[in-house]
């Protein structure tokens, strides 16, 4: 048995990059610690309110929901609601809603399930069956941000709260940089939210994808029946992640220094990196006339989206 360095109990993680055998109470203490002090940093508990916590029913934003639960308990000012996304993934979404459902029921925390079909009038399904030029991720994960935007707006939440972690955080970063656009995650994060959009935090930004994991599952949040969308593999995305495991693995800190880098580039980025303006079909917010999610609909009705022969 290897004993926990802070109190000699069983350790049931060792972090290389801390140096540190933890044991589970000590685990989940440095843990909520990195939630809050990242909670800190977003500045937007000051005055109560109400927090979305968008849940798809997967280890992230389960363990994400429980912590944000367990933290705000004494804040009665503080109100939680989960925001769930029926894509129309069939054989897939059903299972993770019904987890999501219950992870919220068991915390006790009211949820809302928001529809592609019904807000958008397509599914994923439907979209991943066209013969569509880019990746079926592409449309997803716009349009999820949109319906989930919109909704947090609707309810008047101060935050929109999503369960991405370090991983997560990481590779988009490097995503980005890789593919020569690094002034996209000046758009992705504006110095000021834009008129209409609910500010998005994301709490577990500096907790690594497998402390995420092991905190779900030692709390029972993680079912293990979850399965994985048919969608995926985002090829590059899978690269990447690949590759920076590889280099933390054998230069513990890699994904903390590669974060660290990056908020330095986007402490950079200038007060008005982004004209904010409403869209003029949908009323969301947009750098343009036009929004992204408006966008593709159209090229997806307008049969513009298709690989051409
Ligand atoms: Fe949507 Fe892609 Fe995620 Fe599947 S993997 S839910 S298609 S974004
Ligand atoms: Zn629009």
């Amino acid at each position: 048995m290897i004993p926990c360095d802070k109190c000699r109990a069983p350790a049931v993680i060792y972090q290389k990059y801390s140096g540190m055998h933890l044991c589970s109470a000590h685990f989940d203490q440095d843990l909520v610690r990195k939630v809050r002090e990242t909670l800190r940093r977003y500045r937007i508990f000051g005055k109560g309110g109400l927090v979305a916590v968008a849940v798809s029913g997967g280890k992230d934003s389960s363990a994400l929901l429980y912590i944000l639960k367990n933290l705000f308990s004494k804040r009665r000012d503080i109100e939680l609601v989960a925001l769930l996304v029926d894509e129309g993934i069939a054989g897939y979404r059903e299972e993770t809603l019904r987890a999501a459902r219950e992870v919220a029921e068991r915390l006790e925390v009211p949820h809302r399930t928001l529809s592609f079909q019904e807000s958008l009038g397509i599914t994923t399904d439907q979209v991943a069956a066209l013969d569509t030029a880019q990746a079926p991720c592409t449309y997803c994960g716009v349009f999820r941000k949109s319906i989930l935007n919109r909704a947090a707006r609707e309810m008047g939440a101060l935050a929109l709260a999503t369960g991405h972690n370090l991983d997560d955080e990481v590779q988009t970063a490097m995503l980005n940089y890789l593919r020569g656009d690094v002034l996209r995650l000046f758009r992705l994060q504006p110095r000021r939210p834009l008129e209409g959009m609910v500010p998005r935090i994301k709490p577990l930004r500096r907790v690594p994808e497998r402390e995420v994991a092991l905190f779900a599952i030692t709390h029972g949040l993680f079912p293990g029946r979850s399965g994985s969308c048919p969608n995926v593999p985002r090829a590059m995305r899978l690269e990447v992640k690949q590759m920076i495991n590889d280099m933390e693995a054998r230069h513990p800190g890699t994904k903390y220094a590669i974060m660290k880098g990056f908020e330095q580039i986007m402490e950079l980025r200038p007060e008005s990196s982004f004209q904010a303006t409403l869209c003029q079909r949908c009323g969301e917010p947009t750098g343009n006339e036009i929004c992204q999610s408006c966008r593709l609909l159209e090229q997806l009705s307008g049969g513009k989206a298709f690989k051409s022969k």
